[in-house]
């Protein structure tokens, strides 16, 4: 049967070979087991269930959130011949009819459903009455509560399993952390199924972080330097940001257009075209633009501000270099950045265990940036994939230096001790001996702390502070949000039983100066 796979593969498609993984999970299906299938975004994900769908006797079920997507798919497939169609809640009633009598007939061999189709009444019962060759769930992670993709609908695909005990259901996914890959087989009743786990790795990018700043001058330096005329997304946080960013690009003379969620829909669509069909084009947005993007010539992806966590670094560098030419993942980041996080999950109205989660995903994103090892690594390390260094990310081509900081640590973490609270401006401007209006009022000029860390500048201390944060060795503390406390971990440097080294922030202009050198 893997043959006849193999034959369609080159007939209808007219490629010779699978790649990755795709034989192996087709043979799987082949025989009728159920399975998880973890592949990056344009690992070939669809045709582990078209082949199957087409060999196996029966409509091949495809449940899948994105409708556009959807409706391409079925055309492309219809231009080579195969019998596909798209139900969904859009169809008018002739339409609707028409696919049903199709289904009836067996005159179809595979079928796209929307999620909100298949939660109308009759469709499993619908089901019941037609020789199925697989149920394929597209973009599994849906079925996770807790994840930002999270549809209601995908709950109910649980039963599936048991209604149809003798079709083969394969879940598809690009995400895949530990702890929604568990979720997906949980609720899709996959847990003794094989998991197929493609590479996750994306070669052909670069990695770099960098401290933020004056992120906007950083940026425009960069674009300038490394991708005068090409294509790039720029993320941030805000739809404000957005629009500042979008605006001062473009005075620099930059094709930078805007795209977030409080735009018009029209000039949405039109922002979005432009940057795909244009050969020079940069697209600023905050994370509502992506799914389901394909332009393969994107050379940069550009972070202004972090992002939620690393499986969503993954997804929107991953937009970068579709088409297997070098391109850059960039992104600067500083301590404001990591206490707007920490805040973000402080006060987000979530049960415990979900807090619990977001506090060691925010942990994995903050040693990802505060990396001083490969960086690609740790990255792959995070989706459960052991590697080499990669030589080609900021840490791999240029060591980042270290610095004997066990002093400076010691400083800064006793400053936060004696003042008993604040935020970091304030703990640095006592450790180098400013008297502010806070000082004064807080009588602090009369600690011991006051004016012992002359020795380093503001920036300086503002790295030590961002690294100890990101390390653990501080909390942001404080039902109103306005201080640092020292954690448990701190506890051995203080004693002087430990020493720290941190890393060296190096000016963006010293990296680019260097890599010209390299
Ligand atoms: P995903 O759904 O995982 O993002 P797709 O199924 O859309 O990925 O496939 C990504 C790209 O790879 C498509 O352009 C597809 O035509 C191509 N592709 C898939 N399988 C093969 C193959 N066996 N040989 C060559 N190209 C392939
Ligand atoms: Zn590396």
């Amino acid at each position: 049967m893997i043959a006849q796979a193999r034959q369609l593969l080159k007939r209808l498609y007219g490629y010779d070979d699978f790649i990755g993984l795709q034989e192996q999970v087709v043979s799987s299906v082949l025989s009728g087991q159920s399975a998880l299938v973890l592949m990056p975004t344009g690992g070939g994900k669809s045709m582990c269930y078209q082949l199957p769908a087409m060999v196996r006797e029966g409509v091949g079920i495809v449940i899948s959130p994105l409708i556009a997507l959807m409706q391409d798919q079925v055309e492309g497939l219809k231009q080579v011949g195969v019998r596909a169609a798209c139900f969904h809640n859009g169809l008018d009633p002739s339409a609707n009819s028409e696919i049903i009598r199709q289904l009836l007939n067996n005159e179809l061999d595979l079928l796209y459903v929307s999620p909100e189709r298949l939660v109308l009444g009759g469709m499993i019962e619908l089901f019941s009455r037609l020789t199925i060759s697989l149920f394929a769930i597209d973009e599994a992670h849906c079925v996770s509560q807790w994840g930002h993709d999270f549809r209601p609908e995908y709950m109910q695909l649980g039963q599936l399993a048991s209604r149809f005990p003798t079709v083969p259901r394969l879940a598809l996914t690009a995400t895949a952390d530990e702890q929604t890959r568990n979720e997906i087989r949980q609720q899709l009743g996959l847990l003794d199924a094989p998991v197929f786990l493609s590479s996750f790795d994306r070669p052909n990018i670069r990695y770099r972080v960098l401290p933020k700043q004056g992120a906007k001058e950083q940026l425009l330096n960069f674009i300038k330097r490394e991708h005068r005329h090409n294509s790039g997304v720029v993320y941030c946080l805000s739809r404000k940001r957005v629009e500042d960013v979008a605006a001062f690009l473009r005075e620099k003379g930059l094709p930078a257009l805007p795209y977030h969620a409080g735009l018009p829909a029209d000039i949405r669509e039109q922002h979005q075209r432009t940057f795909i069909q244009a050969s020079h084009s940069i697209i600023v947005a905050t994370v509502a633009f992506g799914m389901g993007i394909n332009k393969p010539d994107v050379r940069f992806v550009a972070h202004l501000d972090l992002p939620k966590n690393l499986e969503a670094y993954y997804q929107e560098t991953g937009r970068a270099g579709r088409d297997g030419l070098p391109a850059d993942a960039w992104m600067v980041y500083g301590l404001q950045d990591v206490l707007m996080q920490r805040m973000r999950i402080q006060e987000a109205n979530v049960p415990a265990d979900v807090r619990q989660r977001d506090w060691a995903r925010l942990e994995a994103l903050l040693a990802f940036t505060e990396a001083s090892g490969c960086r690609r690594q740790l990255l792959l390390s995070y989706f459960a994939e052991t590697s080499e260094p990669c030589g080609n990310c900021d840490n791999c081509l240029h060591p980042p230096r270290t610095w004997d900081a066990t002093e400076a640590a010691r400083k800064a973490l006793s400053c936060v001790y004696r003042t008993g609270g604040y935020g970091v401006s304030h703990q640095i401007d006592v450790l180098l001996g400013k008297v502010t209006e806070k000082v004064r009022s807080a009588n602090h000029q009369q600690l011991s702390t006051f004016g012992i860390g002359k020795e380093l500048s503001l920036n300086q201390w503002r790295a030590v502070y961002r690294q100890l944060l990101a390390a653990g060795y501080l909390e942001w503390h404080g039902e109103e949000g306005e201080g640092l406390r020292l954690h448990e971990r701190c506890r051995p440097l203080l004693k002087g039983e430990q020493s720290i080294a941190l890393k060296q922030d190096q000016p963006a202009a010293q990296w680019k100066e260097e890599r010209e050198r390299g």
